[in-house]
């Protein structure tokens, strides 16, 4: 068995406990891991690396930031862990399976069954209405019919406070309402994985809270793997774990409690968590023929 299986978990279970060593994953009960991966941008001299051999490990019902200067690698390692973008070397486990030794065909079906993707700039499509965007997942995704896709999209639309919002199209909301549309887009299919990029960038505070709450409330009460890039040190608080790039390399990891205590996030002083109106999402399970 080569070492980057063995360190995923992905083979035979060895028959002594796996000895912790730095940089080596614990693996049972990792839902999403990554062993020293490398990705490389350019070629000859104008070759670049965005990931100099990152190991991480993440836990279902926990809502991790992945944090770091700009060009540190965030969104690349966050590609790379989502099957979007593939590693010139290393390996990503996810649910137990060596994600980029997947045929093509299968790594497309892992992803539409178990991963969502949340952007900054929203994507969502300009001539759907809101419930459109979600519709559009189900039939398409999981091939529901038109009334039950209907059904549960109008469903996850009300947990977001959308329901009035149901019949317009992006041009006609906020970024806010936007950028919950997407969310709603995102967990309608009830993902394993959600991977956020820099989601609160284009918001204001009030805003990229309603939107942090939210998925940290998928992750605790579903289940789900939720990773959120950001840059933005208020978002701390909300987290489960908290990991930081710096030039490709995985600098720091810890619990917000842990990084909050580091004197330079203090430069950027998160304000206290504001008890709002309490946005839950219970995302109904799809119903068996
Ligand atoms: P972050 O999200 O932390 O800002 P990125 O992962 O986007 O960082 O980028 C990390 C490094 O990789 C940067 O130096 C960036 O210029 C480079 N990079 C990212 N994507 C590409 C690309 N498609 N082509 C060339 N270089 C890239
Ligand atoms: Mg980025």
């Amino acid at each position: 068995m080569c070492r980057l299986t063995r360190l995923l978990g992905l083979g035979p279970k060895p028959t002594a406990p796996l000895v912790q060593a730095p940089g080596v994953i614990r693996r049972e009960s990792a839902a999403l891991s990554g062993a020293d991966l490398i990705r490389s941008f350019g070629r000859g001299e104008t070759k670049s690396f965005a990931l100099k051999g990152v190991s991480a490990e993440f836990r279902k019902g926990d809502l991790n930031l992945l944090m770091g200067p700009s060009g540190s690698g965030k969104s690349t390692l966050l590609a790379v862990l989502s099957g979007l973008l593939r590693p010139d070397s290393g390996a990503v486990g996810a649910l137990g399976q060596d994600m980029w030794q997947m045929p093509e065909e299968r790594m497309e079906r892992f992803r539409l069954q178990h991963c969502s993707y949340i952007f900054q700039g929203y994507n969502l499509f300009p001539a759907l209405t809101a419930r459109e965007q979600l519709e559009i997942v189900l039939k398409w995704g999981e091939g529901c019919s038109a009334r039950e896709a209907r059904k549960r999209s109008d469903h996850v639309l009300g947990q977001l406070g959308l329901a009035n919002k149901a019949h317009l199209r992006p041009g006609q909301m906020s970024g806010g309402e936007k950028q919950r549309v997407a969310i709603g887009r995102a967990l309608v299919k009830n993902p394993t994985f959600v991977f956020a990029d820099e989601p609160t960038a284009a918001l204001d505070w009030e805003n990229g809270q309603q939107v942090i709450k939210l998925l940290t409330e998928n992750a605790r009460e579903r289940g789900a793997m939720v990773l959120v890039v950001t840059h933005d040190p208020r978002l701390v608080p909300f987290a489960d774990k908290v990991l930081e790039l710096t030039d490709g390399q995985l600098t720091q990891e810890g619990t917000p409690a842990e990084v909050l205590e580091r004197p330079d996030i203090h430069e950027f002083t998160p304000p206290p968590v504001r008890k709002g109106p309490r946005l839950r999402l219970h995302v109904p399970q799809p119903v068996m023929a």
